[in-house]
């Protein structure tokens, strides 16, 4: 080799290395974690009995598939971490047992604590029941209990490897957030001219988030690998009437995202939709509107994912507590009685309290309801509350929690019934109807305050 090569070899290893060292800077100037995304279809293989509607007309196992249900995981670290894992489902309710039972699966399936695994359903009301808090309320002939009971045991297999398949996949990413909107959206509480509570039906002028927040994955390079994006709504396109299996609008969303992005993975997590609903939903042509809804939703994600984003950088820090949530004091007898012959609403924990006391249980004072907090750096928020929050929360929380941007989701960890804001409580209706299943009782109006100082608390890094 001649002194010229030797030379030129020489320069381009000093090019090389300033190149390197351009790069490492960049590198580290733009905040990297470590992403790993994965997919399971937990499609029953066997008919069940489907969750949401406690109607006669689904007393009976499903008759087929419309589309298939998934559950799927994002395991994220940051650069000096340990890893946490979102797993998102496409499922109706997980009462306190079940929350218990599958925390039990999930911690010794990965390894992680507790408070490394967020929890998030989709509130489909065309999945199958879980576990066994809920097949007591229902007619269950003996064969379909232990269809529910295989299923579910095979759910909590299949969860668990979801999140250690997630772990597994981890490898460099860059995320960034932005929001979009949709219009089908719908505030359901209607009132009736005295100001009254009426029903269920579409209320243009009621409170609902129809934001849609979507957090971008990228690889390294800048192409997109992963989303995972939201709206806050009830999953209920398909009625009562349907007893297809479905994961409604927010599965034909995801179709649509990934037909767009063939190779990209899309995740669904459910916001503060308690009281909003699709619209129109239930109707003869609802199948149709699954798609119209869930497209709407998809290309409004791929609309915000085209748009500039916020980076998302900083050290993830993952919290989760339980707060113990106030329950109204129980009314006298004669009270309650009035109440258990009122609708379903007010009916259905009267007449368990009433059972309770027959029995002689002491009754509860309040409930300890699961709240996580992911907080990435100095940037993005993520309040992730259990039960089924109403939409008046997020503006109430956006005020607690001065840190934008924001995401606030529901159905998380945990759903145990309704979780109403302090109006909705003074209100009446549907969604104070409480606790339902494993625990009995109505929420106060002072839940609201207690739940606010505790998202208060995590966000500064005060509780545990
Ligand atoms: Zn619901």
């Amino acid at each position: 080799m001649g002194e010229t090569a030797v030379k030129s070899s020489d320069r381009m290893a000093s090019a090389l290395f300033m190149l390197l060292a351009v790069a490492t800077a960049l590198h580290s100037a733009e905040p990297v974690y470590e992403v790993g995304l994965a997919s399971v279809c937990i499609t029953p293989e066997h008919p069940v009995w489907l969750h949401g509607y406690a109607s006669q007309k689904r007393f009976r196992p499903f008759e087929g598939v419309l589309d298939d249900l998934y559950a799927r995981a994002m395991a994220v670290q940051d650069a000096k971490g340990d890893p946490a894992v979102l797993i998102v489902a496409d499922l109706c309710v997980l009462r306190e047992p079940e929350e218990t039972a599958l925390g039990e699966v999930l911690t010794r399936r990965t390894g992680l604590e507790r408070r490394r695994i967020l929890l998030n359903w989709s509130h489909t009301h065309s999945a199958p029941i879980i576990g066994t808090s809920d097949v007591n309320r229902y007619p269950i002939p003996d064969e379909d209990r232990r269809q529910t009971e295989a299923y579910t045991q095979r759910l909590w297999n299949q969860l668990a490897d979801v999140a250690v398949a997630a772990l597994a996949d981890r490898r460099p990413a860059r995320l960034s957030w932005g929001t979009g909107g949709v219009e089908f959206v719908k505030n359901r509480r209607q009132f009736s001219a005295d100001g009254k509570y009426r029903g269920m039906g579409p209320n243009p002028d009621g409170p609902a988030d129809t934001s849609v927040p979507v957090l971008r994955i990228d690889n390294p390079d800048g192409t997109l690998r992963g989303v995972v994006f939201g709206t806050a709504c009830h999953p209920v396109t398909l009625g009562d009437t349907s007893l297809l299996v479905s994961a409604d609008f927010p599965g034909c969303a995801r179709q649509f995202i990934e037909q767009r992005h063939p190779g990209v993975q899309t995740l669904f997590v459910q916001g503060c939709g308690a009281d909003a609903n699709p619209d129109p939903r239930a109707s003869a042509d609802q199948q149709e509107w699954v798609r119209r809804h869930g497209h709407a939703l998809g290309a409004e994600v791929c609309r915000v994912l085209s748009g500039p984003l916020q980076p998302v950088t900083g050290p993830l820090r993952t919290e989760l507590t339980r707060v113990d949530l106030p329950l109204a004091a129980v009314p006298p007898r004669e009270r309650l009685e009035q109440l258990a012959k009122g609708p379903f609403w007010e009916s259905h924990n009267a007449r368990r309290i009433l059972e309770a006391q027959q029995r002689g249980d002491s009754l509860p004072n309040h409930y300890p309801a699961p709240l996580a907090l992911w907080q990435f750096g100095d940037g993005l928020t993520l309040v992730a509350i259990s039960g089924e929050v109403v939409s008046e929360y997020v503006p109430l929380v956006a005020a607690a929690v001065e840190s934008r941007p924001l995401w606030v989701a529901g159905y998380s960890n945990q759903v145990y019934g309704y979780l109403p804001s302090s109006k909705i409580v003074e209100q009446g209706g549907y969604e104070t109807l409480g606790l339902v299943s494993a625990h009995v009782g109505w929420f106060s109006a002072e839940a609201q305050d207690f739940l606010l100082e505790a998202i208060r608390a995590l966000h500064c890094g005060k509780a545990r």
